[in-house]
């Protein structure tokens, strides 16, 4: 008989807990979608463009009617490049043009065309560069049926990063990049804390995804990673501006413009 009032007791505990476990659920707030929104801040209103055209809070770098926003690399005199009549710009036999103001973290976007007459092969054909704080090279190059190194062709990041696909346009047509730069930082005493990183759509193909950057762009021997190293070809410039290489091939630029992250 024990055994039958234990059982019975234990029974009825039994569903009084179920019973309470109940109440409490049904007395428990419902979760709300709301719960998980916020509204604060609201993302800035940008007007996107057209045709590619800057989006209303770019910095227009190149629009095809002038320099000026351009030097000369070399001795900081005039940037001296052509410019033609569709809006465009050919790289010449002077040097290098940089940004006069230094950048950070930014968005580019940038169009470019290799000649025509294919003259040269390798990184000899169609070769130019944009340097990102004149340290960080992302690859222009003919690399349409132009076999050379892979983290050296086109979109790579050059002897970096080989470009995730080959996403090139035959020369003499117009090709985009979009590039997201993020600058690396560094500690009080130069050192490196964070690594930067590059995202690269190549005619709107994704061919960097988010790498990390291992340091300056060296053509010989090993990136470096000081705050005040700089890439083995770029000069005795300490600058962070963002600089278009001269490599002998007269390529051609349009519609350049950037957004600070
Ligand atoms: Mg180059």
């Amino acid at each position: 008989i024990n055994y039958y009032i234990y059982y019975a007791k234990n029974t009825i505990m039994k569903y009084i807990f179920y019973f309470l476990g109940t109440v409490l659920l049904l007395g428990q707030e419902k979760p709300k979608p709301e719960a998980t929104e916020y509204w604060e801040p609201e993302p800035v209103v940008v007007t996107p463009a057209q045709d590619n055209l800057p989006p209303s809070d770019a910095i227009v770098l190149f629009d095809g009617s002038d320099l000026s926003k351009w030097r000369n690399a070399r001795g900081g005199g005039e940037a001296s490049w052509i410019i033609n009549d569709n809006g465009s710009m050919t790289v010449t036999r002077n040097g290098g043009i940089e940004t006069i103001d230094e950048h950070g973290s930014i968005q580019l976007h940038i169009e470019w065309r290799t000649p025509t007459k294919m003259e040269g092969k390798g990184q000899g054909r169609g070769n130019s560069g944009i340097i990102f704080q004149r340290r960080y090279e992302v690859q222009i190059l003919d690399s349409y049926n132009n076999r050379t190194y892979s983290n050296g062709q086109a979109a790579s990041i050059y002897k970096q990063y080989a470009p995730l696909v080959n996403a090139s346009k035959p020369p003499g047509e117009w090709q985009s990049y979009d590039i997201i730069f993020t600058e690396p930082e560094f500690d009080k005493i130069g050192i490196m804390t964070k690594r930067g990183r590059f995202t690269v759509f190549h005619n709107g193909i994704l061919v960097q995804n988010n790498v990390e950057i291992l340091g300056t762009t060296e053509y010989i021997g090993m990136p470096k990673i000081g705050k005040n190293e700089i890439s083995g070809y770029m000069g005795k410039n300490t600058k962070k501006n963002l600089y278009i290489q001269d490599h002998g091939n007269p390529v051609e630029f349009r519609n350049i413009w950037m957004r600070k992250l």
